[in-house]
């Protein structure tokens, strides 16, 4: 049964982001989620990125900082650095949704998630980097504007330790580390494609359980090139991507390329056709 009052929600503030949340939603979708599915936009999203976006999203929500509430306003006016941060805490003014789960456009689903809407607020993976601090591509929270208030009121007093959305929310959420373990989702849910040779054995014993993979870092999945005839990546002769991240990255072309660009060709038919 379809819960319509529950949803997995991303952002993307421009149209290269928008690739990422198209695959994401695509890969919702392949694996039958039950959930809406919703994706935050900015003013800067072009009009063709908006329509391709609702073949693939339940609801395409636009928020503007600029025209906001003026406690907003009034946040952004004292950190403007914190932009792409106060728009993801956006999330939170989803009311007509009773609990939701916020996956990063940068990352990507292979198996059924829906499991994850058994979690309480807030529940989030470690960060491979600093295991005490979650990583926040992927958490589970109820949207307020109480809280939403209480956060953007944080990041105006106090701003971000990573002067992004994770500090943030790791020091307004600071009992994350200790107080509940059930609000420590299991790895498998925000594994960072990039950190995982790292610990070559466990990514052995226990890769195949993977559900979310999260391209974290500076090179996204579409800053590679792609060869279709073989259905892989080009190595960029760096030698930065292992063997792991490199079947990631395949997997995320692959649904960019059968399901995402087919999206673009109907558009552009309609448009000669005008
Ligand atoms: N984001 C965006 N536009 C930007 C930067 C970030 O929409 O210019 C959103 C997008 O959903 C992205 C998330 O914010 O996945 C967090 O940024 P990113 O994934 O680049 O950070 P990382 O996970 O690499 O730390
Ligand atoms: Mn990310």
């Amino acid at each position: 049964m379809p819960v319509s009052d529950q949803a997995f929600v991303t952002l993307a503030t421009n149209d290269i982001y928008c690739q990422g949340a198209l695959v994401l939603g695509q890969s919702l979708r392949n694996q039958r989620a039950t959930r809406k599915l919703v994706v935050l936009i900015t003013p800067q999203v072009s009009s063709l990125l908006r329509v391709i976006l609702t073949k693939v999203f339940d609801e395409v929500i636009e928020v503007n900082l600029i025209d906001s509430a003026d406690y907003i306003h009034l946040a952004f006016l004292k950190r403007p650095e914190l932009g792409v941060t106060l728009t993801k805490l956006h999330c939170w003014t989803l009311t007509h949704y009773s609990k939701c789960v916020f996956l990063d456009a940068d990352t990507l689903v292979l198996s059924n998630i829906d499991e994850l809407f058994d979690r309480t607020e807030f529940s989030a993976a470690p960060d491979p980097g600093w295991p005490d601090c979650f990583n926040s591509g992927v958490f589970v929270f109820q949207p307020s504007l109480e809280t939403h208030g209480l956060l953007l009121q944080h990041a105006t007093d106090h701003g971000s330790f990573d002067g992004a959305d994770q500090g943030l929310l790791n020091s307004f959420f600071s009992s994350w580390s200790t107080a509940d373990i059930h609000k420590h989702l299991p790895f498998i849910y925000n594994l960072s494609s990039n950190n995982a040779y790292t610990y070559s054995p466990a990514f052995k014993r226990f890769g195949s359980s993977v559900k979310v993979v999260h391209f974290l870092g500076p090179t996204k999945p579409w800053n590679y090139k792609y060869n279709p005839q073989m259905g892989s990546v080009l190595e960029e002769g760096s030698g930065l991507a292992n063997q792991h991240q490199t079947s990631f990255l395949n997997l995320w072309w692959k649904i960019y390329q059968h399901s995402i660009l087919p999206l673009y060709g109907s558009f552009r038919d309609e448009e000669e056709h005008a």
